[in-house]
């Protein structure tokens, strides 16, 4: 079976393209580097560059880097076939600025029968730069929101109390999903589940899950209830 075939899975492929931009450490062949550029990892042809972040690991020589457009990519790819000697002058400006007070957003439905029990649905509400955040995340979060929406108007009490949660700050560090995680431990609340929405806003096929073992088989467990909406892929 050819590679790109097994890449189909959302993130597959960025993830596997992605780390000469994210790490800044090229992939420097015979003549060594002075400098990165990649193609935006997206597949969309357009002027807009999908720059993203940069993170030098210890012990690696902190080259500049940075993403160009995929138009100017194919530009660049152009020029270069076409002048051997090709000379390109880089200048950056990015730059980190100090920290702002910003907010979670948080709409609830409360539970009927167990209401200090949680299930937390949203996206974030932050975007990164240039990037309109139409896909990243804003439909992410409206899909929570539509959640609460739905509950209400086929009237729908849930046992449990249910939140739509858009969650602020995750381009940078998950920052204000760490702020809900503390204020919900401060509150003694419980969370049987907290679903974010954040691989663009089409339809859900199944979840991926960060936790332990014993909570992922918990997640399978519920898998023959989702099936029959078409989600089936619980297996990362
Ligand atoms: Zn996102």
């Amino acid at each position: 079976m050819a590679q790109w075939i097994q890449l189909y899975k959302t993130f597959s492929a960025y993830g596997a393209a992605v780390s000469q931009r994210s790490s800044g450490e090229p992939q420097t062949g015979p003549h060594g580097a002075k400098a990165i550029i990649v193609r935006s990892m997206t597949q969309g042809l357009d002027d807009i560059p999908h720059t993203d972040s940069l993170r030098y690991k210890a012990g690696v020589k902190a080259l500049p880097a940075m993403a160009i457009s995929t138009k100017d990519a194919n530009l660049l790819s152009q020029l270069l076939k076409d002048q051997a000697d090709l000379r390109i002058y880089m200048e950056n400006y990015a730059e980190m600025l100090p920290e702002t007070q910003s907010y979670n957003v948080i709409g609830q439905l409360n539970g009927t029968f167990l209401p200090n029990e949680y299930i937390a649905v949203g996206g974030h509400l932050d975007s990164w730069d240039v990037g309109e955040g139409a896909h990243d995340d804003g439909s992410g979060y409206l899909q929570g929101i539509e959640v609460l929406k739905i509950f209400k108007l086929l009237n729908i009490k849930p046992k449990r109390t249910i939140r739509a949660v858009m969650w602020m700050n995750e381009e940078n560090g998950g920052k204000g999903g760490k702020a809900y995680a503390d204020m919900s431990k401060g509150r003694n609340e419980y969370h049987i589940a907290a679903i974010k929405s954040d691989r663009g806003g089409f339809v859900p096929r199944g979840f991926t899950s960060i936790g332990s073992a014993k909570l992922k088989q918990q997640l399978l467990k519920w898998k023959t209830l989702f099936e029959p909406y078409g989600l089936h892929d619980f297996d990362r």
